[in-house]
């Protein structure tokens, strides 16, 4: 075994979020396969300050073999095995030490903080909220003396990197820790509390920080641990309060979290489809703000819509910096609309609870990516804050990251509303405007006349979460800016039979909600009668052409586009936004619906797991959708620890299955007697014509023996999802209104032609792509060259660099030499 690397320390500070244990999981597994010790500290920065007050004072040479039992030279197989796979010290195992702080596994930690874990302690933290090795406001670690203390502890315990899973306050503390650290280990060299060994040894102190918060109030990522989960809580309660408040026609003011940050607040409004929000960046701009909200709830109010909800976030303030409180919005309903109002404040339910499927993935990757950074680093790099845009983990310099989340502050502060908004992320203020768009009836946004469109709007392939808020999106822009919204129902087919007929505003204002797709779907594509399609055009006046759908709205939109030269009514821009759960849209990294699926695939992967760790020994075969594309297998796999997968693209051969039973045997072999763990394997539908499901559990059945035994289940529609996840609701929104942008420009510049004669240019067919941190249109032309059309999918797929942390996180790679 190689030696030591690094010791790595990972604790979580200030609030808990969910996802801070699949940050722990992630960095203890990942720093384990990477060869480095893993501790974890309890109780945030205060742990780190306490250290392990009853443990003997240890010297700890760094990388000496010989001091550590764990790590000698030339150890057996079996003695690898268990060192890299089972546990470290056993140290958070370790019972009967007294009653202090209890471990959630019902052991004992009294007095001890900092810890040494191995691969199984942290089994099964995926599903868990909060965070399992406790948290805290430390006030030691605000003073000189604390910080002193910690880094004594550190160097005692040999521990050089530390990762911090945290708000911007825990972060900044880091940040402290890091600048501070050489006065530090000065000041204990000259008090000889270390030896100049240490002093020398220890002069550098690797730091990096991954955000953990619900408010997402930290500047320079796009979206913190958390967040999305919280997001979750909130349009889930919205969710309910709806049929409540609809029920009985009433007004609802519902106050969520946010001190300084309006995230949540706007993407609740987004997502649940509130009525008006207040947030702390942007207060409302209309002087009185009383008048400009009721004006807005009673235009609704007066088109017959029939439930209010207004969203608070707490810091939410107006222009001169008053905060704006729930209790007196409502007393403004109440008073001046005559509405029969209700405050609901969330408080911390929106805290707690399981982490959705992206709370999962998120710290995942970037436990991982903190843990490469911390093995990178060198005196003379700064410290990392991992970050993620759009669908890019990055890592950007920590002290910036801080400076600039405490600059929107500053910019409150001073009243500085732009400014404090410019250092929000580009999507905040794309989502602020859409908000307004949707939810707010204003009859002068429209266009001059000669510029308005008739729009038809059409779901295509088979339904998606997020179909029905892009539907519902693109008709409120539509009337809006005095275009037509056309609905096409029943795709082509319904097209061919006139089924079309215009969207009102109140018509779609419960679709955010709704899964499914309200006009109806199906794969019939265009060509099935061009010719017709296009008299259809004609008949209907159609100016512009909105496509939701996966694989069969991009192959629609190819074949219209290719028709263009035959018949001039497709000349007229068309754009498609991916909607399928199965990702398969080529270029795009990202299809609306893909989240929902991938939570409800989360829940059932949580019920059947749980279920397969009653039986102690049980292996789960689960099928999941996704057609020829390995998407859903290998995020799902990602998502829930699952220890094998198996996607079309790879396929599965006899040596493969043969070589995962080997595996299975060995993992199963080493699990303490009678914990042994319930485990998942993933198998796409379409991985192999024979190596079934079926076949792959019977044979596991066979092979495991009195180790292990197998079930098989099928989540098969399932996983189109219930109710739309927020993020698809959300970027259903916001893709939308891009798209409604896009349609609006390239009419407007069709017009400047003759009218008989206009020639829609190839960029005016296009379908609005994610790549990587960049959101931009593809004509569709261009992406026919990265389709494999034949295997309905993409040629090349970002999910796949994400399959060897799929087989090391699953143990794979440290159990099994891969191949
Ligand atoms: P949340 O976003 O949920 O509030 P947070 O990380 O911002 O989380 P804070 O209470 O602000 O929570 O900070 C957590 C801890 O980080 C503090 O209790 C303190 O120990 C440490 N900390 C914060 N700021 C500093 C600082 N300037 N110097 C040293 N330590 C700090």
């Amino acid at each position: 075994m190689s030696k030591i690397k690094r010791k790595i320390a990972v604790l979580t500070s200030g609030g808990d979020s969910a996802g801070m244990n699949a940050c722990v999981r992630a960095v203890v597994k990942y720093g384990i396969i990477r060869g480095c010790e893993v501790y974890v500290v309890r109780e945030g920065y205060e742990g780190l300050v306490r250290g392990n007050v009853d443990a003997p004072k240890r010297k700890v040479a760094f990388n000496d073999s010989n001091n550590d039992k764990h790590h000698h030279g030339d150890d057996s197989a079996e003695d690898k095995l268990i060192n890299n796979l089972r546990f470290g010290d056993g140290n958070l195992l370790k019972e009967g030490e007294g009653d202090a702080i209890e471990h959630p596994g019902g052991r004992s930690l009294k007095g001890r903080y900092i810890i040494r874990v191995g691969w199984d302690d942290v089994r099964a933290w995926f599903a868990e909220g909060g965070t399992l090795i406790g948290t805290a406001r430390s006030a030691a670690f605000r003073t000189k003396e604390g910080r002193l203390a910690a880094a004594n502890n550190l160097i005692t315990e040999g521990i050089d990197s530390i990762v911090v899973c945290g708000g911007d306050g825990s972060l900044t503390g880091a940040d402290v820790f890091r600048a501070e650290w050489p006065s530090l280990v000065n000041e204990l060299r000259q008090s000889n509390t270390i030896t100049s060994e240490q002093a020398e040894r220890y002069a550098h102190l690797n730091i990096a920080g991954t955000v953990g918060s619900i408010d997402n109030d930290m500047s320079m990522t796009d979206i913190t641990i958390g967040a999305y989960t919280a997001l979750h809580r909130i349009c889930e309660s919205i969710d309910n309060i709806n049929s409540t408040a609809f029920s009985h026609s009433r007004a609802f003011v519902v106050e969520v979290m946010g001190r300084h940050c309006g995230w949540l607040a706007l993407m609740a409004g987004v997502s649940a489809g509130a009525d008006f929000i207040f947030i702390p960046e942007r207060p409302p701009v209309a002087d009185p703000w009383e008048d400009d909200m009721c004006k807005n709830i009673q235009n609704h109010r007066d088109i017959g819509k029939r439930k209010t909800i207004v969203i608070v976030a707490e810091g939410a303030i107006d222009a001169n910096l008053n905060p704006i409180r729930a209790e007196y919005v409502k007393d403004v309903l109440t008073e001046r609309l005559g509405l029969d109002t209700r405050v609901t404040c969330l408080g911390h339910t929106q805290r707690g609870g399981r982490p959705c499927a992206y709370d999962r993935l998120l710290p995942t990757m970037q436990g991982v990516e903190a843990v490469d950074a911390l093995l990178e680093s060198t005196p003379e790099s700064p410290s990392y804050m991992i970050a993620i845009h759009e669908n890019k983990i990055s890592r950007v310099p920590l002290v910036e990251a801080v400076a600039q989340t405490r600059a929107v502050a500053k910019a409150i502060s001073e009243k500085d509303f732009e400014r404090a908004m410019s250092y929000r992320d580009p999507e905040f203020r794309e989502m602020l405007d859409g908000f307004v768009a949707v939810s707010s009836l204003d009859y002068t946004k429209k266009l001059p006349k000669e510029q308005r469109m008739r729009v038809a709007i059409i779901n295509m392939g088979a339904p998606a979460g997020g179909m029905n808020a892009a539907t519902r999106t693109a008709t409120r822009y539509c009337i809006r800016r005095g275009h037509k919204p056309i609905a096409i129902y029943n795709g082509f087919r319904g097209l061919l039979e006139d089924n079309v007929e215009d969207l009102s505003w109140l018509r779609v204002d419960n679709w955010m909600t709704r899964g499914g797709s309200e006009l109806g779907t199906n794969r019939t594509l265009p060509d099935i009668d061009l010719g017709a399609v296009a008299s259809q055009f004609q008949k209907h006046r159609f100016d512009a052409f909105f496509l939701i759908g996966g694989f069969e709205a991009f192959r629609s939109l190819q074949i219209l586009e290719e028709a263009r030269g035959l018949y001039p009514a497709f000349h007229i821009p068309m754009v498609c936004v991916p909607a399928t759960i199965s990702n398969n849209v080529p270029v795009t990294d990202y299809s609306l619906g893909c989240d929902t699926s991938l939570n409800a695939l989360v829940e059932a992967c949580d019920a059947i797991k749980q279920s397969a760790s009653a039986s102690r020994n049980r292996v789960f075969v689960v099928e999941t959708q996704g057609g020829k594309c390995g998407y859903i297998a290998t995020m799902g796999a990602l998502a829930t620890g699952a220890v094998c997968y198996y996607t079309p693209e790879d396929g599965i051969t006899l040596d493969g299955l043969r070589k995962d039973v080997e595996f299975l045997k060995l993992r199963y072999s080493l699990d303490e007697k009678g914990k042994a763990e319930g485990r998942l394997i993933l198998r796409n539908e379409a991985s192999s014509n024979v190596f079934t499901t079926d076949f792959i559990q019977k044979m596991l059945q066979e092979e495991g023996g009195s180790l292990f035994d197998s079930r098989m289940a099928s989540l098969g529609h399932t996983l189109q999802g219930g109710i739309p996840s927020p993020m698809d609701r959300a970027r259903a929104v916001r893709f939308s209104l891009k798209c409604m942008a896009f349609l609006e420009r390239h009419h407007i510049s069709l017009l400047a032609q003759p009218e008989l004669k206009r020639k829609a240019p190839e960029e005016s067919a296009a379908v609005i792509t994610i790549q990587r941190n960049e959101v931009g249109f593809t004509p569709v032309k261009c992406m026919l060259a990265r389709a494999d059309v034949k295997n309905r999918r993409g040629n090349k797929t970002w999910w796949e660099e994400y399959k060897p942390m799929v087989s090391m996180l699953g143990g794979r790679t440290a159990l099994v030499e891969e191949e």
